[in-house]
C-alpha cells in the first residue's frame, strides 16, 4: 500500500468515487472497509496519520461497557457486546481476552457486582469471552498482590477484550486497500464541492507532503473526522449547529510493580461516579480514564493537573504502594467525540454513548 500509488488514483478528475470519507481514525477507517467490502468505490482520506487522534489513545479495551450497564443502557450494551465478540473472531491477532478483578471492600458489593456481571456474561450469549466468579479476599491478594488489603471483603472476577487500537486502525486501512479501496494520509480535506443543486457532491484536499490541491468528485461524502466534525460541517454550512462535544480522557503509565498482574483492576465507582482501569499493557500498567468537556477539540490534548491528581488519587486508594507522581513514566490524553447534549452544560460523562 505504497501512498503514492494510492493519492495517483485520486488525481483522475473525471472519476466519481462512490465514497469519500473525511477522517481515517477508528470510525472513518471503519466506514472505508465497509464501503469497499460492499464493492463501493471509497477513498479514505486522513490529515495526519491513520489512527494519530483519538483512536490511539484508547483504554483499549474491547469491552460491552460494563458501566452503561449500571445505567440501565441495557440495549448500548447488547449491541456492544456483539461488536465485543465480532472483533475478536475478525481479528484475533489484535483481540485477546482480559480478565479484571473488582476489589470489595463492602459485603453487599460482592453480591451486587457478582449478580451485575453474570448479567452482563448472559447478555453477551454467543459472544461470550470469560465468565465471571465470585472470589475471596484471599483470593484477590492472590491474584492482584499489590491490592489495598485492609477492610478487603473479596472481589469479583469478570472479562472484556483489550486490543491494539492503532494496529486494529493501519490493519483496517489495509483491508480497505485490499478490497479495492483508496486510503491517504497526510491529506487535509480543505473544502466540500456542491453540485447546481446545492447538494454535497465531494471535497477538496491538500496533500500535506507537497502542498498540491486535489477536487475529488463523490456521491456520497461520510464526515468522520471525530472531534473535528464541526470544522467539516462548517465547510458545507457556517450555520451548521454544533454536534459533538470534546470530551477529555487522560490515562498514566506506570511501572508494572504497581501490579504485579496479568489481571486489571477495575473501580466500579470512582468519586466522579465514573470508572478506574489499571490494565496490563506491554510489561507496564495503564491508569485511567478521566472524563472532562472541553471547550474546542485539540489536535495534541494536554492533560490537566485535576486530571492527574484524580487518577493518582483513586489508584492510590486500591493499590499499595500507592503511585506518586515521580512513579509517572507517561501520559496520554485523548479527546472523545461525543453527539453534542441539546442542553449546554450537560456533563460529558452523562452523554450517551450510542449512535446520533
Ligand atoms: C480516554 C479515552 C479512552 C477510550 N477508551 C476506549 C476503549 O477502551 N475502547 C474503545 O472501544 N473505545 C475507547 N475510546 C473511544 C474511541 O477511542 C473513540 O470512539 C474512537 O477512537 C473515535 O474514532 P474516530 O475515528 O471517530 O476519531 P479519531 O480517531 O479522532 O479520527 C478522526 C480523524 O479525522 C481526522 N481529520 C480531522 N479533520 C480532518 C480533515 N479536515 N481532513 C482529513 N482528516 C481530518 C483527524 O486527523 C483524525 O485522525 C476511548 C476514548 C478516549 C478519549
Amino acid at each position: 500500500m505504497e501512498r503514492a500509488s494510492q493519492i495517483k488514483k485520486l488525481s483522475d478528475k473525471g472519476k466519481i468515487w462512490d465514497m469519500v470519507v473525511v477522517g481515517g481514525g477508528a470510525t472513518g477507517l471503519g466506514v472505508a472497509v465497509d464501503a469497499a467490502t460492499r464493492g463501493m468505490s471509497v477513498a479514505c482520506l486522513e490529515k495526519t496519520d491513520f489512527a494519530k487522534c483519538t483512536s490511539s489513545r484508547s483504554t483499549k479495551l474491547v469491552h460491552g461497557g460494563v458501566r452503561y450497564l449500571q445505567k440501565g443502557d441495557v440495549m448500548l450494551v447488547l449491541e456492544a457486546l456483539r461488536e465485543r465478540g465480532r472483533m475478536k473472531a475478525n481479528a484475533p491477532h489484535l483481540v485477546k481476552d482480559q480478565a479484571f478483578v473488582i476489589s470489595n471492600y463492602r459485603y453487599w458489593d460482592n453480591f451486587l457486582y457478582f449478580c451485575g456481571l453474570t448479567f452482563y456474561d448472559l447478555l453477551s450469549f454467543g459472544f461470550g469471552y470469560g465468565r465471571s466468579k465470585y472470589i475471596s479476599a484471599k483470593k484477590v491478594m492472590k491474584y492482584i498482590p499489590t491490592s489495598v488489603e485492609k477492610g478487603l471483603k473479596g472481589g469479583v472476577v469478570y472479562h472484556d477484550g483489550q486490543f491494539d487500537d492503532s494496529r486494529m486502525a493501519i490493519n483496517l486501512a489495509q483491508t480497505c486497500v485490499e478490497n479495492g479501496g483508496t486510503v491517504v494520509n497526510e491529506a487535509t480535506v480543505t473544502g466540500i464541492l456542491h453540485n447546481e443543486a446545492g447538494k454535497v457532491a465531494g471535497v477538496k484536499f491538500v496533500d500535506n507532503t507537497t502542498g498540491e490541491e486535489y477536487t475529488v468528485k463523490a456521491r456520497s461524502v461520510v464526515n468522520a473526522a471525530g472531534c473535528f466534525v464541526d470544522d467539516i460541517m462548517h465547510m458545507d454550512s457556517p450555520e451548521h449547529r454544533k454536534m459533538v462535544t470534546p470530551s477529555q480522557g487522560v490515562h498514566i503509565v506506570l511501572d508494572m510493580k504497581f501490579l504485579q498482574s496479568d489481571y486489571a483492576i477495575m473501580v466500579p465507582k470512582t468519586s466522579d461516579g465514573r470508572v478506574l482501569f489499571a490494565v496490563p499493557w506491554h510489561d507496564k500498567v495503564v491508569v485511567g480514564t478521566t472524563d472532562i468537556v472541553r471547550p474546542t477539540p485539540e489536535e495534541e490534548p494536554r492533560p490537566l493537573k485535576e486530571e492527574i491528581d484524580f487518577i493518582l488519587g483513586t489508584a492510590g486508594l486500591y493499590m499499595n504502594p500507592a503511585p506518586t507522581y515521580k512513579d509517572i513514566l507517561s501520559v496520554f490524553a485523548g479527546q472523545r467525540p461525543l453527539a453534542a447534549p441539546k442542553k449546554e452544560g450537560k456533563n460529558t460523562k452523562e452523554i450517551s454513548r450510542s449512535h446520533k
